[in-house]
């Protein structure tokens, strides 16, 4: 709701803070200036719902916030160091500004929660798992599961009986099989550096070829990390990390920009091709994010020469502009092919109000 006025939207203010507790205290001011929707009374803070990136092994499901679990997020910041302790700053905020209101997290991580040990098992010494916790966890997991439950609901069957791939295109991207409504496996890893390339992470490529680098060029591994997840992907191999600029450059003639593209799609279609064969079946493939949702060049090449996989891609239907969940797949097409806008935002909202409300019945 925009503050001072009666409609629905969004409020963006690009500002420095000293700390979250500063940014957190903004939020509240404009929250205060805010009318509900019909204009009438005053809006009331419920409930916090928030994003947590990294859950490792300890948290399946979204909890309500404890001073307990702020501190076990803070102990997983090895495994998520750019995030997680922002996370934890801002819930201790949020049980400070607002004392007596539900917090609940929710985490990146849980809708992968999941995958098989045999899916989420790196094959190193297993005492880096047992004693590190290194295994694949997955990201984006609360968009995969808002857009599989989308192209449900447009398909008019149940989740849980449907097998999925979904597409997370952003600057950041993941892909997800998805066996009977449940993650069976997804892209992303440890991090999320692994899987298929990206606006500036490289994805996966050969271990020994980072160590080779390392030792040939004298770099610290903090600096690798630096080099594989800001300096590489379409931006390492082309100089651009929005696609946008690379398609036009492509149209300029740019070489290097149709050989990003060209890898950008290759790295899709591979995982396209590894989920369908442990799924076996695939009734939806969904795109979303920034690329997902809105660049139709992407999804034609990722479907192209897919068609024996059974992606059926409507070409006219998927270079319509439009806005909403839509089906881009021709009508005798095996998977249906969608467009799911995501949604993280309300997916962590309602994720919250239930949880809240569940804690309400049980103290009531
Ligand atoms: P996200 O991380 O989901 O916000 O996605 C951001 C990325 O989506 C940008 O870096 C662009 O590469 C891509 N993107 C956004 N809009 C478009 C568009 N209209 N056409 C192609 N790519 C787009």
């Amino acid at each position: 709701i925009m503050p001072g006025t009666e409609q629905a939207g969004e409020v963006t203010r690009t500002q420095h803070f000293p700390d979250h507790k500063a940014g957190f205290k903004l939020m509240v001011e404009l929250l205060a200036e805010t009318k509900p929707a019909g204009g009438q009374g005053q809006l009331v803070v419920r409930a916090i719902g928030h994003r947590v990136v990294q859950g490792g092994d300890r948290f399946k499901e979204a909890c309500l916030v404890t001073p307990k679990i702020v501190e076990e997020i803070r102990e997983l910041s090895a495994l998520a160091p750019l995030h997680n302790p922002g996370h934890a700053e801002g819930m201790e905020t949020a049980l400070e500004v607002f004392p007596g209101v539900p917090s609940v997290a929710v985490f990146d991580t849980e809708f992968h929660q999941t995958m098989p040990r045999h899916v989420y098992l790196y094959p190193l010494p297993y005492e880096y798992y047992t004693d590190l916790a290194v295994r694949r966890y997955g990201f984006h997991g609360t968009s995969h599961r808002y857009v599989a439950k989308g192209a449900a609901k447009a398909l008019h069957r149940d989740l849980a009986e449907l097998n999925m791939i979904t597409c997370h295109l952003g600057n950041g991207a993941s892909i997800t099989a998805i066996k009977n409504g449940e993650c069976f496996d997804t892209s992303m890893g440890l991090t999320p550096l692994a899987g298929i390339m990206m606006g500036s992470r490289c994805g996966d490529v050969d271990p020994s070829a980072v160590t080779f680098v390392a030792k040939q060029r004298n770099i610290a591994p903090e600096k690798l990390d630096v080099i594989m997840n800001k300096q590489s992907g379409l931006l390492g191999i082309c100089g651009r990390n929005d696609l946008r600029d690379v398609h036009e450059a492509r149209a300029n003639g740019d070489e290097m920009a149709q050989l990003a593209f060209e890898m950008f799609i290759y790295r899709i279609q591979k995982y396209l091709g590894s989920y369908y064969a442990v799924l076996g079946r695939v009734d939806a493939l969904v795109f979303t994010a920034g690329i997902g949702e809105n660049d139709h060049l992407t999804r034609a090449a990722v479907c192209q020469g897919l068609e024996h996989m059974g992606f059926k891609l409507d070409v006219a239907a998927n270079a319509a502009s439009g806005r909403g969940t839509r089906r881009v797949s021709t009508p005798d097409s095996p998977t249906a092919i969608y467009v799911v806008p995501t949604d993280e935002e309300l997916e962590i909202a309602q994720l919250t109000q239930a949880l809240v409300a569940g804690c309400f019945l049980e103290s009531s």
